[in-house]
């Protein structure tokens, strides 16, 4: 099981009991590198003091104040220290628990911008194959995961799937990396076309992709053309970096290395680092005044919107990100741990693809190199890598489904920005030996 029931669980796994830096300790005293910040969310470690004494700060003061009678400080100076940092017009932000929730705010906005600007026959959403926005019903039909949306599918709004900028198995043989992303581009204007632009809301994509892809950067112009065809067509950009936002893959934002700005942005699991379930979704003024200036009220809201103790651990973390030396430092471990898995797995005889940005990476297992065959679900590999992983005291995030209709294995890593050279030296050699146990098994 993918998601655990607390206490009914029969997945056996270690109790964690305490954080040290890069390391999860159980209560067997066992130490687990963590090379994947679990889901790609301890950007700082496991015991940072900076948060832990802005979490009891705050604690001290006020626990929790509801939005719909207080405002909070730690919330105010979030809100405004994101939004400094924003790319291209970005200029509010409205604070969630998760970024399942950031994503249902901003398929919310979207629509309820669209209706107050007197377009309301807008209402669908364009969207990848094999993409991950969240598991609640609106973010799992934006969502193009097969295997996720099987089970949910007569509950789920209506949205349409186009192909996913995955070089590796999208290029054709003699076609250019920018011609690629230009061909796989215009699938959105293709889309947009069939279904009627005037009946069209938004495009969501993740600029990096994470979970179901394994670290996938996008190829140069791809987001330039996404971003051209979006505006030609009156559609909003929202871009989902939930995961590899907040400095992952060497910038705060994702999309800056892309030279693209959204109208929408969601963040979370960086956000607060794990200290603090929170998640935000961030938008321009032209869609904040839009509502402000006609209903005045966007129609939604949770109980712990913009939560006190979850704010100023994600203040503590994001001041971090700013002020420090953190993203460049980013940069230079992402280069060294890609030089890294290079000299250890590009000759493996099944690791098809090293990819990624930043402390981003994603290996992808298959079968044959040549071909780019899979390894037959039946062996479940990713399972086994994880589980090998474990035993050496590893974490490292493995998945299956990668392809269209069929099974597929990668591995991504997003180790805490505070990982040294020697720990990178430590998580590919226990790499190495979870691979190598995993495809011996
Ligand atoms: N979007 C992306 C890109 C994600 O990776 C995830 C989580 N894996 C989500 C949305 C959903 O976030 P959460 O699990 O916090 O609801």
């Amino acid at each position: 099981m993918s998601s655990v029931f607390h206490r009914a669980s029969r997945a056996n796994l270690p109790t964690a009991i305490r954080g040290d830096g890069c390391y999860i300790i159980d209560d067997t005293g066992k130490r687990y590198l963590d090379a994947c910040g679990g889901a790609a969310v301890s950007c700082l470690g496991h015991s940072n003091e900076k948060v832990r004494a802005a979490m009891h700060a705050q604690l001290d003061q006020i626990a929790y104040a509801h939005t719909g009678f207080f405002t909070s400080e730690p919330t105010e100076a979030l809100a405004a220290l994101l939004v400094r940092h924003a790319p291209g017009a970005i200029n509010h932000a409205y604070i969630v628990s998760s970024g399942s929730e950031a994503i249902e705010a901003a398929i919310k906005l979207a629509r309820q911008y669209f209706l107050e600007k007197g377009e309301g026959q807008r209402h669908r959403i364009i969207a990848r194959r094999q993409s991950y926005h969240g598991n609640t019903l609106g973010a799992l039909a934006a969502g193009g995961n097969a295997w996720r949306r099987k089970q949910f599918d007569p509950l789920l709004i209506e949205a349409s799937h186009i192909a996913p900028c995955y070089a590796y198995r999208g290029q054709e043989p003699g076609e250019t990396a920018e011609a690629y992303g230009q061909r796989v581009a215009d699938e959105l204007q293709a889309e947009i076309d069939r279904l009627g632009a005037e009946s069209v809301m938004a495009f969501i994509a993740e600029p990096v992709v994470g979970a179901t892809l394994g670290a996938v950067p996008p190829v140069a112009g791809y987001f330039k053309r996404i971003r051209e065809i979006c505006d030609a067509n009156g559609i909003l950009l929202i871009l989902d970096e939930v995961m590899c936002g907040m400095g992952r893959t060497g910038s705060l934002f994702a999309c800056e290395q892309d030279g693209i700005a959204p109208d929408i942005v969601t963040i979370a699991k960086g956000l607060g680092a794990g200290y603090q379930p929170i998640g935000a979704m961030l938008c321009t003024s032209e869609i904040f005044d839009t509502i402000a200036d006609g209903s005045g009220f966007f129609q939604h809201g949770h109980t712990y919107l913009g939560h006190p103790m979850a704010t100023a651990a994600a203040l503590a973390v994001v001041t971090q990100l700013t002020e420090g030396g953190l993203i460049p430092r980013v940069q230079q471990l992402g280069e060294a741990l890609s030089a890294r898995l290079e000299t250890a797995f590009s000759d493996h005889a099944h690791v098809g693809d090293i990819r990624g940005r930043g402390l981003f990476r994603g290996l992808e297992i298959v079968a044959d190199r040549d071909s780019k065959a899979p390894f037959n679900s039946a062996r479940a590999i990713n399972k086994k890598i994880k589980a090998a992983g474990m035993e050496a005291g590893l974490m490292c995030y493995p998945m299956g489904g990668t392809i269209d209709g069929q099974h597929g294995d990668h591995v991504l890593l997003a180790p805490p920005f505070i990982i040294s050279e020697d720990q990178l030296d430590e998580v590919v050699e226990k790499l190495g030996r979870a691979l190598d146990t995993a495809l011996t098994q």
